[in-house]
């Protein structure tokens, strides 16, 4: 039966896309995106254009083969991503080497801006082109052309590539992909895919012929199974007629392989695993409950069910959050839902999981099974459904009104989702239009008998529990997989009560504080500034942007922070302001706050960084008065909550209990003690002792004692609200905060790196991979032009780990430089290199580093490497002087060092004006071969 709809709003939006008169029925299929241009030429392939303004000047191009490694043929595993690698190694219109160093001439910077990547069932390759010059477009449309069917895949470079995919396999390797490796036969349950992981053996990277990689791209790298999609600032009609130019000449094969489906077995039986690892720096236990596939939503009736299941989400994630926080929760964090599983397309599963912490694996699963028992027997509330639709339909809301400001990339997203998976594209002004009509006539009885279907109760579970090897006592046997089904079994039949959830509270202030006003203003016109003084003396700046519709952000600083503190406390001045934060305001706690604020969407905390005091929140623009009240209240009324408290120890405890299990967390910590000869207020990896030792009173106290005056603070506001609106809210709310005395002074520890040449070995990890890594660091009298020139440096040093030690010596898969250079607590300059190698080229990488450092020291950068460097940076910058995170942070600095703000107006010059000479200057002084740091990660012996 067709059930009929009053759906006038959605009637605007269909009748646009497809001319229909009748009203829509929830047999209806839903539009697609009226902006969007979805064609196939004649030879199959699809392509996807929209014209999206941000960033302007910019264009994201992808090409999408619906093709990965669960189709390689037993020759052929980890070729899919080998041959992802070869797309930057030589092609019809480039040679090898020549497509990066072109893309980089552009300002396109490889692994940052360019990617790509292989799955089991897609590789994406992503490529955005800045169009400021003609031509680029076209050549970008080349560059996808030659990926889609002209690469050159000659054996030399094949297996010259086979090297760098071996330090790729290395280096992810480690406990996360042991445990894959272990969970996998199960997750995969009898299908392919459990002997498809994209990487392969290191047997196949090695051995596998050049012919199987060519039969892998000539096989599926075909128009049928290939989407192009072109997201940004175009004209749609011009990029319709490259993607013609461009493809429309691809020939499928004579013969196509039929692109098969595979799709994991449903669970026939209880099953279960434990897998223990002395490197596990967390303890898991997840619950499959069934897993199964459903095709993706085309009609109005879909969506409507979509939409219910995303309100059963979030109610059960409200119960979820909420039950961890008690003194003793049964585990640090859990949820349980359907999730999307990266075994085969369209298959879903109904999953419960949790971190376990001191309570113990059992009891996490007893509560697991309770939770998902009690909301099949019974539900949930109708006041908890009433916020879950508000949530939702603000979220709608909200998508549509930012629609215009998002990032041409977030826009091209789901068209790559929906060409490999298929599903709707009606566009944010459609959708949001649907759940207007939809959501309202949603039922709690609907929620709830979707709750009975979903969570089955008497299917058979797969039970898989990680943990570090010390979760098991000496003397004990280590737990089994039926020991964990038995107890899944026997929670299920606990008895379970029905949760009565109180109706939410009406209002976060139930009154107005008597206003005060803004006694002064000003305008700052170059940069677009408004400034007020209050009549607190609380001053303000105002930069209204139109960056991101719907959004605005607001911090408040001081000088001050965390190491105005005596080093005795270190420990409480640590956590205090979350502490603070874990506790809400007024009589609220964190859940009351979640339910009040229903349909809003407000973020607040306070926080002690290491030299200031902040407040910081952010909003979409309708909720700026909620921001500033969850503000006021934070300062003027503070909670205080015991329960809370110990849920945050325990938590905190146990979630960094193993943490330091990880080589890797080992090594940057002792990295960071060796550079800054173990300075006693470095901030190191929390212990559990640290949330241990923590005292409730004395951590509230802490806070108090800076956060309960904003005398000297200044708050900046960036992003969509209009000042006029905002002002008579500020008068109210901010210069209504008290001013008592407090030092507006930081303080500065002595934190330096030790002088003269250091190294060190650290010996951790069992798999046989290592990292080198440089710091060279020290005191500096603070130039802004200075500044540019160190920046700059690490770039070109960035380039040449790629071009050298990568492509050339290919010692790495990846590596990086970075640059600080600080003006608080006064002038000081770092440069920290890290290099992930094999153990066995750990020397040549030094030296390799080395012979770098010397050529840039002795000849400076080529004119070639400058040229790249500085178009990066002036395409980066292009894009952040339109972000408001770019603004806040410039004023903030301005704010706190006594920095001109203006300065973010001259970085185009600052850039512009950077010489070689200058780079082979900043080479000789920051990079001094008497002064550094050197430390080797190796594995254990
Ligand atoms: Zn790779």
């Amino acid at each position: 039966m067709t059930k009929r709809l009053n759906l006038t709003a959605l009637i605007a939006g269909l009748l646009l896309a497809v001319g229909a008169a009748a009203a829509p029925a929830l047999s209806d299929p839903v539009p697609i995106n009226p902006n969007l241009k979805l064609g196939k030429l004649d030879n199959g392939l699809t392509y996807y254009i929209e014209k999206n303004a941000k960033p302007a000047q910019r264009v994201e191009l992808r090409l999408v083969i619906n093709a990965g490694s669960v189709l390689e043929d037993d020759d052929q595993r980890g070729m899919a991503h080998l041959l992802e690698h070869m797309a930057f190694n030589g092609s019809t219109h480039f040679k090898k080497h020549e497509l990066i160093a072109y893309l980089q001439s552009i300002g396109v910077r490889f692994g940052a801006d360019l990617n790509a990547s292989t799955s089991p069932d897609a590789t994406i390759y992503m490529l955005p082109i800045p169009t400021d010059k003609p031509g680029n477009l076209e050549q970008g449309m080349t560059v996808l052309e030659d990926w889609a069917h002209g690469l050159t895949l000659a054996d030399k470079d094949i297996d010259d590539e086979r090297q760098i995919v071996l330090q790729e396999k290395r280096q992810r390797s480690g406990y996360g992909m042991r445990n894959l490796e272990a969970m996998l036969p199960k997750l995969a349950n009898g299908s392919r895919y459990k002997d498809r992981l994209p990487i392969g053996t290191e047997d196949s990277i090695l051995h596998a012929s050049p012919d199987a990689v060519r039969r892998f791209y000539a096989d599926w790298y075909r128009p049928d199974l290939m989407a192009v999609i072109v997201v940004g600032d175009i004209d749609p009609a011009d990029a319709e007629k490259l993607v013609k130019r461009h493809f429309a000449g691809l020939k499928m094969p004579a013969k196509p392989r039929p692109r098969p489906l595979y799709t994991p077995a449903p669970l026939s039986t209880p099953d279960a695993l434990v897998f223990l690892d002395k490197e596990a720096p967390a303890n898991t236990v997840q619950l499959y409950y069934s897993t199964f596939g459903r095709k993706p939503p085309e009609t109005v009736g879909d969506l409507r069910e979509a939409l219910v299941r995303r309100l059963f989400g979030q109610l059960m994630s409200m119960r979820f959050s909420r039950m961890a926080l008690v003194g003793e929760p049964p585990f640090i964090g859990g949820s349980a839902g359907e999730i999307a599983i990266p075994f085969g397309v369209n298959q879903y599963g109904f999953v419960a999981g949790a971190a376990v912490g001191k309570a113990g694996v059992n009891t996490a699963i007893d509560a697991l099974v309770q939770e998902n028992t009690r909301a099949r027997q019974y539900g949930f509330s109708s006041y908890n459904l009433d916020i879950a639709k508000s949530n939702l339909l603000a979220a709608y809301e909200y998508a549509a009104k930012s629609r215009a400001t998002r990032d041409s990339a977030a826009v091209a997203a789901p068209y790559i989702r929906h060409f490999l998976a298929g599903g709707v594209i009606a566009g944010a002004d459609t959708e949001h239009a649907v759940a207007r009509e939809l959501v309202p006539s949603i039922t709690l009885d609907e929620v709830n008998a979707y709750a009975r279907t979903i969570i089955p109760a008497t299917a058979p579970k797969l039970v898989l529990y990680s943990a570090h090897t010390n979760s098991v006592a000496a003397d004990q046997a280590p737990l089994t997989g039926s020991e964990l089904l038995a107890r899944a079994e026997a929670a299920a039949k606990l008895p379970v009560t029905k949760i009565e959830d109180k109706a939410p509270p009406a209002s976060l202030m139930s009154y107005k504080p008597e206003p005060g006003s803004i006694v002064a203003q000003s305008e700052d016109k170059a940069l677009g500034v408004t400034k007020l003084t209050l009549s607190n003396g609380v001053k303000v700046m105002l930069k209204p942007t139109d960056f991101s519709k719907d959004r605005v952000r607001m911090l408040a600083v001081r000088p001050g922070g965390q190491y105005t503190f005596p080093e005795a406390e270190k420990a409480t001045v640590r956590f205090a302001s979350a502490v603070q934060n874990a506790m809400g305001v007024g009589s609220y706690s964190p859940s009351d706050l979640q339910r009040i604020l229903a349909g809003k969407n407000v973020a607040f905390v306070t926080s002690l960084s290491p030299y200031a005091d902040q407040l910081n929140g952010s909003s979409r623009s309708g909720d700026i008065e909620s921001m500033l009240q969850l503000n006021y209240l934070a300062i003027t009324n503070p909670r205080r909550d015991e329960n809370l408290f110990r849920s945050f120890v325990t938590r905190g405890a146990e979630t960094v209990r193993n943490r330091s299990a990880m080589p890797e967390m080992r090594f940057a910590e002792a990295r960071l003690q060796t550079v800054y000869g173990n300075h006693p207020q470095l901030d190191l990896p929390p212990k559990p002792s640290d949330y241990e030792s923590l005292n409730l009173d004395r951590s509230l106290n802490l806070v108090r004692s800076r956060l309960s005056s904003v005398k000297g603070m200044t708050f900046l506001f960036v992003g969509d609200f209009d000042i006029d609106a905002l002002k008579p809210l500020l008068a109210t709310y901010v210069a209504t905060l008290p001013v008592g005395d407090v030092t507006l002074n930081y303080r500065d520890p002595g934190i330096r790196q030790v002088p003269g040449v250091v190294r060190s070995e650290v010996k951790a990890g069992l798999e046989q991979k290592s990292t080198v890594t440089f710091d060279f660091g020290g005191d500096v009298a603070y130039s802004n032009t200075d500044s540019w020139s160190l920046g700059l440096l690490s770039d070109v040093l960035n380039l040449r780990i790629t071009d050298e030690l990568r492509e050339k010596q290919k010692l790495i898969y990846s590596g990086s430089a970075s640059a600080r250079y600080e003006k608080i607590p006064r002038g000081q300059y770092g440069v920290g290199i890290t290099l992930p190698t094999s153990p066995q080229d750990v020397d040549k990488v030094e030296a390799a580093l080395w012979s770098e450092i010397e050529q840039l020291q002795t000849q400076g950068p080529t004119a070639e490497d400058l040229n790249k460097v500085k178009q990066a940076r002036l395409q980066a910058y292009r894009r952040l002087l339109r972000e408001n995170g770019y603004w806040l942070n410039n004023l903030r600095m301005a704010a706190l060092e006594d920095r001109d703000p203006h300065e973010i107006l001259a970085i185009e010059q600052r850039i512009n004006a950077v010489t070689a000479a200058d780079i082979k200057a900043a080479a000789q002084r920051f990079l001094d071969r008497k002064n550094y740091v050197e430390m080797v990660l190796k594995p254990e012996e």
